[in-house]
């Protein structure tokens, strides 16, 4: 699987340019690559770029969950893990791994989200989720403070 940036600059010539699967995952390139000199004009304004996308397996979300350096790509870390991740990785890292508190809190806020979004479209689904969520009241408690309103009102109780 290759891994690949395409930036095109301004005067319109793109490059490909690839990186590591971790470099993808946490966009550890990006800066780098935006302000790379074309090899065709020598400036360095990028008009556009097409990012690699990285499948988060169970090794790139403990990775992020040990080092507070490391963010998904997207600025919102919680809709990535909840639309990108499946759950059951998930339950496996919280159940099973050692991973920083506050990455911890992220990983059961989406579950929520998950939950939330799943009402709808896979009610089977947001129920399985709901049953982990309530096999684990301290994970829950702990996160409850990064979980948006409109979300809590719906699913917590649901937990009840
Ligand atoms: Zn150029």
């Amino acid at each position: 699987m290759k891994y690949e940036y395409k930036r095109q600059c301004r005067c319109g010539h793109t490059e490909t340019i690839e990186v590591t699967r971790k470099e993808a995952c946490f966009c550890l390139k990006e800066n780098e690559i935006w302000c790379k000199k074309c090899s065709k004009c020598g400036g360095n304004k990028t008009s556009c770029m097409i990012y690699p996308s990285v499948e988060i397996e169970k090794d790139l979300l403990l990775e992020w969950g040990n080092n507070e350096n490391y963010y998904f790509c997207e600025q919102d870390e919680d809709l990535v893990l909840a639309h990108d991740v499946d759950f059951n990785i998930i339950l496996d890292v919280l159940d099973n791994h050692q991973i920083l508190q506050y990455k911890r809190d992220m990983l059961v806020f989406a579950l929520f989200v998950m939950v939330y979004n799943n009402l709808k479209i896979n009610k089977a689904l947001a129920n399985k989720i709901i049953t982990e969520l309530k096999k684990r009241p301290t994970d829950v408690e702990n996160a409850e403070s990064w979980i948006d309103d409109y979300i809590s009102k719906v699913v917590f109780p649901m937990l009840k």
